[in-house]
């Protein structure tokens, strides 16, 4: 295990001079195959679908950042999206294992899950995790994967992974930690016990809302063994230019986080304290449920707020077509800020389930410009 910080890591880990040129880049390596001096005889490379070089960058880059560093147990799988991790996940169980879930996981997930997986044989418990006594609830005799996001998208809820953990394992199931929201900067769910991290690399890790990805990463060798296999075998990889677009955009993921992580407490405070809105949704507030367990397992509360305005659904539509600044769009964790409605728009999957999701919840993506300008647009569109 290397002995660097963070940010060290993020720019050095997997990521060499290129040995051919010198190039301090780690180059886009636009080949689908690689030339053998015999059969069977070649430099590690045989076809861009097994290995490229500018994913293996990024999976040494990433796992590096989740805690394992070349020469440890375990490893990252880099996938064409988050929904392919979170597939690929799906294909480590069998007819009858059954999964739990957050209430409010992501509502791509939970369309993976209820209207996929559910036609293999997988079924599904969706339930409050942010308590133990949730969790011993929604666990039965087959639970083969405990799913955990934290913070939770839309609504900002933070599971207890070490307990997620010691649950898990006690009934001899996998936890798996959506680390999408926090990222490796400000939790690290592998030291926590979680067997498997998953990323939307789409958000916060390519920071710049230009390509849509996703891994996994454990620091279980079987597992890993096994994800490998799943990579080649069913072929869901990042091409070259994506691979290195979340390469580069991960250098500098520890500056963003710091730059979100303040903007958003500085929004979040402010939204409590407004007369206009109605409840606020942030862990970094004191006053959140889950800021104690937050404090503990992250080391800052990142840049996602959910909020909902006095004036119900009717003004919460208003507001999101008022803002200048925070565009109106799906997705999260790029340098711009963006709003949105999830019970309308990200979080449609879950209609008709009874996943609570507020219809007049407003989810803002808190973006890395300057903070005073970005209170002065919520002002506005506050009316
Ligand atoms: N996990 C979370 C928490 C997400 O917010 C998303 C997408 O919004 C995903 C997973 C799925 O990722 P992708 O859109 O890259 O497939």
């Amino acid at each position: 295990m290397t002995e660097d910080q963070f940010e060290t890591i993020a720019i050095h880990a997997g990521q060499e001079p290129d040995s051919a040129t010198g190039a301090v880049v780690v180059p886009i390596y636009a080949t689908s195959t690689y030339v053998q001096a015999e059969p069977g005889v070649h430099k590690g490379y045989e076809y861009s679908r097994t290995d490229n070089p500018t994913r293996t960058a990024l999976q040494t880059q990433l796992a590096a950042l989740e805690g394992v560093g070349e020469g440890d147990d375990g490893g990252c799988v880099a996938t064409s999206s988050g929904l392919a991790a979170t597939a690929m996940i799906g294909y480590l169980l069998k007819p009858g294992d059954h999964i739990v879930l957050p209430n409010d996981a992501y509502g791509g997930t939970f369309r993976l899950v209820a209207q996929v997986l559910t036609e293999h044989g997988i079924e599904w418990t969706a339930g409050d995790l942010t308590t133990e006594d949730g969790i011993r609830e929604a666990v039965q005799d087959g639970t083969k994967l405990i799913w955990v996001e934290t913070p939770t998208n839309p609504l900002l809820r933070i599971i207890d992974i070490a307990l997620a953990a010691e649950v898990a394992h006690e009934i001899g199931a996998w936890l798996v930690v959506d680390n999408t929201f926090a990222t490796p900067f400000l939790q690290q769910p592998l030291s926590l016990g979680a067997d498997m991290v998953l990323h939307s690399s789409t958000k916060y890790l390519g920071g710049h809302s230009d390509t849509v990805g996703g891994a996994i990463v454990t620091s279980d060798e079987d597992l890993f063994d096994r994800l490998r296999f799943l990579q080649n075998a069913t072929g869901p990889i990042p091409g070259p230019f994506d691979a290195y677009l979340v390469l580069r955009g991960i250098k500098t993921l520890g500056l963003r986080m710091e730059r979100h992580n303040e903007n958003a407490a500085t929004i979040a405070r402010y939204l409590q304290e407004d007369s206009r809105v109605a409840g606020v949704w942030y862990p970094g507030l004191s006053t959140d449920p889950g800021h104690e367990i937050a404090r503990r397992q992250m080391t800052g509360f990142g840049g996602m707020i959910s909020f909902t305005p006095v004036g119900g659904l009717e003004a919460a539509n208003s507001i999101v077509t008022k803002t200048r600044l925070f565009f109106l769009a799906e997705s999260l964790g790029g340098v711009e800020s963006l709003i949105e409605l999830p019970a309308a728009m990200t979080h449609l999957s879950v209609e008709g389930t009874d996943l609570e999701v507020p219809e007049d919840l407003v989810r803002l993506s808190v973006g890395v410009e300057h903070v005073d300008d970005l209170l002065s647009d919520l002002d506005r569109a506050l009316g």
